[in-house]
């Protein structure tokens, strides 16, 4: 009896095994024909200048409107880009798509785009963001790259000559997400980023005070000392607001000073 039980239990998790890999692999095929059937298309979001209160610029963010399931959001499908190699042509279309739009934008806009660690340790990187600057003729200035700590975690020579590169060519490099994962306060120094954007957890979780208000006011406190931009991700409350002003964030982004929007947005978003 016990045996019978259990056997069909091993057959419920087989089949639910099955159903997880079926799953899987329709969402690659599908996500292989996204770019051909122009199912991608690119969100941006402000970010904003505590002392001038302005907006300088905005994050693209990918959104991929499947035809049966809707929206699937960048945290279900860039794993699975990175894992097929996708990664490289839906990265080369963000980077295309950004720096276009981002030239429709007032002069002193910037666009960042987010590299994702697989893309960033592709050998055509520089040519592609290069090709993507030259096609738009978006100054190298006005584009930010935003990496994760995901990129920087191995062969740091090569990293480094890289975000050197980017460097050299004008473009500003941001530390997204800081604070996260196995993110070490030696990366500051490290290397050359010009600003850091601190993980909402940080910013969400300060409204008690306590330990994450302490960890912000030290990773916004050593980030300004090494001359880098403070971002504070993630900001839904007036509090928080009040809150990242007080420990010195140069930055804000989050949905209370504006959610994502659509390319066609942003004029009316700016007029307000
Ligand atoms: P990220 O770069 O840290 O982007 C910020 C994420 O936080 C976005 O989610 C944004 O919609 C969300 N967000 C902004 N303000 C708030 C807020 O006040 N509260 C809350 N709860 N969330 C807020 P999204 O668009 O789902 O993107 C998730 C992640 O996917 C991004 O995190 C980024 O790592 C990745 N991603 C997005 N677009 C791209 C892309 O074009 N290429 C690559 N490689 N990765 C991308
Ligand atoms: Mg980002
Ligand atoms: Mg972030
Ligand atoms: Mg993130």
């Amino acid at each position: 009896e016990a045996k019978r039980a259990g056997r069909g239990r091993f057959r419920v998790f087989e089949d639910g095994m099955d159903a997880a890999l079926r799953d899987r692999r329709e969402l690659e095929i599908d996500l292989r024909r996204a770019l051909a059937l122009k199912q991608f298309s690119l969100h941006y979001q402000p970010f904003i200048d505590l002392q001038t209160e302005r907006t300088i610029g905005f994050e693209a963010l990918i959104r991929w409107d499947h035809p049966v399931r809707g929206r699937v959001t960048p945290a279900d499908f860039i794993p699975l880009a990175e894992e097929t190699g996708l990664i490289s042509k839906i990265g080369e279309w963000v980077l295309r798509t950004a720096c276009a739009t981002a030239t429709t934008w007032p002069d002193e806009m910037s666009v960042a785009v987010n590299v994702s660690p697989v893309q960033f340790k592709s050998d055509n990187l520089i040519e592609t963001i290069v090709s993507a600057l030259a096609h738009s003729g978006l100054p190298a200035h006005r584009l930010e790259i935003e990496i994760t700590e995901g990129a920087l975690l191995e062969d740091t020579s090569n990293v480094l000559k890289t975000l050197h590169a980017l460097r050299d060519l004008g473009i500003r490099i941001s530390m997204d997400d800081f604070g996260t994962g196995y993110s070490s306060l030696s990366y500051l120094q490290k290397f050359p980023f010009n600003k850091i954007k601190i993980d909402r957890s940080f910013v969400q979780g300060a409204d008690e005070g306590g330990d994450n208000e302490a960890i912000l006011k030290a990773i916004a406190g050593l980030g300004l000392s090494l001359g880098m931009a403070i971002t504070a991700e993630g900001v839904e409350t007036p509090e928080q607001l009040a809150r990242i002003r007080g420990e010195q964030c140069t930055h804000v982004q989050g949905y209370f000073t504006g959610r994502p929007m659509p390319a066609d947005g942003i004029a009316t978003f700016l007029q307000a």
